[in-house]
């Protein structure tokens, strides 16, 4: 058995374990993240339909590790506003500026790219080691060290075990730490289609009776701008049956699905099925243990939101392994591992608890939800300060007014030196 010291060990090269690592790149902590996933598979990963709906905080945070320039350019798209829809109805709840110069709500970026981008971005950081295609065959902490070895005999042993392996982490359940679990009984089909009408840099949700629409712009605005992920909600059995159809009759029921709106659909690219599964750790930390990502909170994808969750507890339990590395204090602390937990989930619990209701309410077809959802709209729509409320909840702008305006904002002073808010 071979024993190899490190100082964090992260379980998951997703997003969430892939930020964190490089977050930590350059305290002098040494990192060590493990997936099961071949290296091939994440320095490259596959297109899987999902495109993250990013708030101006997430890109901004992403700009400081440096990811945000790795993207390939046409990869960001600005998204300008949100309109909300119910049932037949084509009045909407409009969310951010009308003004089409305005800054936009958020960005929306394929997943794939992220990964592949935060893989570049570990793969220069030589303090953060990264072992792909590895088994965990157990794990085990106590007061002072955590454990983790490999199917192959390997053991790492560490101050702090991170577990970003994804909302069925089998790190959570392997620790004993309980999650609920809510499956939502239905399943989210994500596909990019060609379009006749412009989207205008405009995302629809729309809760219409039976099923739950979104449409999500890609590229930029007319004349390009007829290229958009249709994120279609149904129960599994309706789910199977549209997924069975060829890409010609697909095609034909989105348009009908869309009520036309959308004019002609064509050019219907792959489609990827996901099934609906809310998860929330009851603890985000244990002995020697913190949670992140999904593992902590996996979220439904209507208020796009997992992600940013995802960055802001790396945000914040990067800050506080920094400050402890600073200070040559234990990284695994269980002072340090508390304040984690307390703070990310009052920063959380909000946002889960809000989703939750508006996928219950948003998908009840029963005549006193409807009525219930459309008093809501009417009632948001001619109540600006909720307007303003949810808008900036989704552009997540700090009360500085700082924002993110391209996908290049300098990361550097002419000089080549950081830009202060570019500094831990
Ligand atoms: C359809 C859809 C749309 C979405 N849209 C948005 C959006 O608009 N905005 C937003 O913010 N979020 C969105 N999300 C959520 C977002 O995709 C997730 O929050 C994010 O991918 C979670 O990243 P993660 O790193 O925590 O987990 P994952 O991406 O699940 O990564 C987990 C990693 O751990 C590895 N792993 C798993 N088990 C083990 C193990 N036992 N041993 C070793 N390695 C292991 C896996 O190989 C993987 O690399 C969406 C999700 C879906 C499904």
């Amino acid at each position: 058995m071979q024993t190899i010291d490190t100082d964090v060990t992260i379980i998951g090269a997703g997003p969430a374990g892939l930020c964190l690592a490089r977050a930590l790149s350059g305290t002098g902590l040494r990192i060590t993240v493990l997936d099961r996933e071949p290296e091939a598979a994440l320095r490259a990963p596959a297109f899987d339909g999902r495109e993250i709906g990013l708030t101006q905080r997430s890109v901004r945070f992403l700009q400081r590790l440096q990811l945000w320039n790795r993207l390939p350019a046409d990869q960001a798209h600005p998204l300008r506003q949100a309109r909300v829809f119910n049932g037949a109805s084509h009045d909407a709840l409009e969310i951010g500026p009308s003004d089409p110069g305005a800054d936009p709500l958020g960005w929306l970026v394929p997943n794939h790219a992220i990964r592949a981008a935060a893989f570049e971005c570990v793969a220069a950081s030589p303090d953060v080691e990264l072992l792909a295609g590895v088994r965990v065959a157990a794990v085990d902490t106590d007061a002072a060290t955590a454990r983790v070895r490999l199917d192959d005999g390997r053991v790492f042993a560490s101050r702090l075990l991170v577990a970003a392996d994804g909302r069925f982490s089998e790190t959570r359940r392997a620790l004993g730490i309980a999650t609920r679990m809510h499956d939502f009984g239905r399943s989210m089909l994500v596909c990019r289609v060609t379009h006749e009408r412009p989207h205008e840099d405009i995302a629809w949700e729309w809760f219409d009776h039976g099923h739950t629409l979104a449409r999500l712009p890609l590229g930029r605005a007319a004349p390009e701008g007829r290229r958009s992920s249709i994120v279609l909600t149904l129960p599994g059995a309706q789910m199977r049956a549209v997924q069975a159809l060829d890409d010609e009759a697909f095609a034909t029921e989105i348009e009908r699905r869309c009520d036309g709106r959308l004019g002609a659909v064509s050019e219907v690219g792959t489609r990827h099925v996901y099934p609906l599964v809310g998860a929330w750790a009851t603890r985000f930390a244990a002995t020697r243990v913190a949670l992140v990502g999904d593992a902590a909170v996996g979220m439904h994808p209507v208020t796009a939101h997992g992600f940013n969750l995802g960055l802001l507890g790396v945000e914040r339990l990067a800050g506080l392994l920094r400050n402890a590395a600073a200070s040559g204090a234990d990284p695994g602390a269980s002072a340090l591992l508390d304040r984690y937990d307390r703070g990310h989930r009052r920063a959380t619990a909000p946002l889960h608890l809000a989703t939750r209701g508006v996928v219950g309410l948003f998908t009840d077809d029963r005549p006193p939800a409807r009525a219930l959802r459309a008093g809501v709209l009417r009632a948001s729509a001619s109540f600006p300060p909720f307007r303003r409320l949810l808008a900036a909840l989704l552009a997540d702008r700090d009360p500085a007014g700082s924002r993110v305006t391209g996908r290049h904002d300098r990361t550097e002073q002419g000089d080549g030196r950081p830009r202060a808010a570019d500094r831990w």
